[in-house]
């Protein structure tokens, strides 16, 4: 155990060159917590060890690991990276990116107070929900609109509010699975309401739907298969037949949207995508949708639809457990306005959609120049995302890395591993990088990190 007492003092490894940075800082907890670590790890690798160091030098390497751990502790978990996968809505990297003047409203409503749920003019407590009921009325003209967590817990909300302890049917091509564990079924379930399916996998008839209609029927359920697509013999009965049977015997209808395109999808590039206006035109009593999916916004579930339903759901106590926090409503609102202005361009969504293959072969055609001879310029396609449009491939342009001593499986990790983190995609057992998704004011960055590695 000779080795044991080298072991510096505790004081003399706070006192060491490798925590100057972190003299401030060394009482806390968490310091003392790393501290307490290494120096039992270092005990036992001393005991095991045959040549102990000199304790200056073991004074050195143990403030030198506690350093390491302190910066690892305080470095932020949640952290910018650079996204050269082409997947626009893409679930796992935050989905949609939000326009800088949202971030500004924010930081303007958030860093103090805020008339959030205070009616100014009257001077007397209001609702939170006044700042986006507005703006979704003029926009996809319902009659009323709240908010809540996700889509998820909107759909849950509404399945509660309005079929709990009775049937809703549903077709059964709609009793559909959205990643990340979103069912239908299992949500229906948590919702109290029984699901009544009807029609086939393939096709379902709208009297398929009558035929399951009885006393116990309180909703009629649509759900957009967002992220699949049937193709071949199959049928699905249109809006209006749909309206149309929900009015005769007087049972609300519901459609969950799933994605909620405010603009014009044809406008995105996308054919076959619904439009929440769409859907309200055609009669539907309550629609909802994800704000962070093709609106571009935060992560949200809008709820509009007839005002008898929505304020029915807003009375539901559930509401109150899922409603969202003034940083959502200050984003979603501006996000909202920038529709109703027309600026749709201020949207990064939108505008990374809408960027022409043209403009992206330019600019991947300079940043291969920048790269030098193991890039290239290469056309790909990307996708939407967010189970969005599934069966729609953008036309897209892109950059090709090839460094010699670098298989691709190796490149992307390495180039995963960097700061920030880049994320590619492999295609044809190259790595490609999409610059539908990546930002100009990425490109440095991206730069940076491939001459670092491949250097
Ligand atoms: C994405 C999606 C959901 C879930 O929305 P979140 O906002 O992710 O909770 C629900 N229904 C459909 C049809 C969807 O496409």
């Amino acid at each position: 155990m000779e080795a044991l007492r080298q072991i510096p003092p505790v004081n003399d490894v706070l006192r060491a060159e490798e925590l100057a940075a972190f003299r401030d800082i060394v009482d806390q907890p968490f310091v003392t917590e790393i501290l307490d670590n290494v120096l039992s790890e270092t005990r036992r690798d001393l005991a095991q060890s045959k040549s102990p160091a000199s304790r200056a030098e073991l004074t050195s390497a143990i403030a030198g690991k506690v350093a390491h751990r302190i910066r690892e502790s305080l470095e932020p978990s949640l952290r910018r990276v650079i996204n050269a996968s082409g997947v626009v809505l893409h679930t796992n990297l935050g989905r949609a990116p939000l326009p800088e003047g949202a971030i500004e409203h924010l930081h303007l409503v958030s860093a103090g107070y805020s008339n959030l749920e205070f009616d100014v003019q009257q001077g007397k407590r209001g609702k939170r929900d006044v700042h986006i009921d507005r703006i979704l009325r003029q926009l996809v003209g319902c009659e009323a609109a709240i908010v809540v967590n996700n889509n998820a817990a909107a759909v849950l909300l509404v399945l509660n509010t309005l079929g709990e302890g009775g049937e809703v049917i549903v077709s059964r091509g709609e009793q559909i699975e959205i990643g990340d564990s979103f069912r239908i079924p299992e949500i229906m379930a948590r919702s109290g309401a029984r699901l009544r399916e009807v029609g086939t996998t393939n096709r379902t008839r709208i009297k398929d739907y009558e035929k399951a209609i009885n006393d116990n029927t309180r909703l009629l359920l649509r759900v957009h298969p967002s992220n699949f697509r049937m193709m071949g013999f199959t049928e699905r009965p249109s809006l209006e037949e749909f309206v149309e049977l929900g009015k005769r015997h007087n049972i609300p209808t519901f459609e969950d949207l799933g994605s909620g395109c405010v603009a014009d999808p044809r406008s995105l590039g996308i054919a076959d995508e619904p439009v929440a206006a769409g859907s309200i035109h055609a009669g539907i009593d309550v629609i909802s949708f994800s704000g962070d999916k093709l609106l571009g916004g935060p992560q949200a579930g809008i709820i509009a639809g007839k005002k008898l339903y929505v304020e029915k759901i807003r009375q539901n106590p559930l509401f109150r457990a899922l409603r969202v926090d003034k940083l959502t409503i200050s984003v979603l609102e501006f996000v909202l306005r920038a529709y109703l202005r027309g600026k749709t361009e201020e949207i990064p969504v939108l505008r990374m959609l809408q960027a022409s293959a043209a403009d992206l072969k330019n600019r991947a055609e300079s940043f291969a120049r920048r790269v030098g001879g193991n890039a290239k310029p290469v056309e790909l396609k990307s996708v939407v995302g967010g189970g969005s449009a599934p069966e729609t491939y953008v036309p897209s342009w892109g950059v090709a890395l090839d460094f010699p001593g670098f298989s691709d499986a190796e490149l992307e990790r390495r180039l995963r591993n960097s700061n920030p983190p880049v994320i590619v995609r492999l295609e044809e057992g190259r790595v490609v990088l999409d610059f539908r998704t990546i930002f100009t004011t990425d490109e440095d960055d991206l730069l940076a990190n491939i001459r670092k590695i491949t250097g």
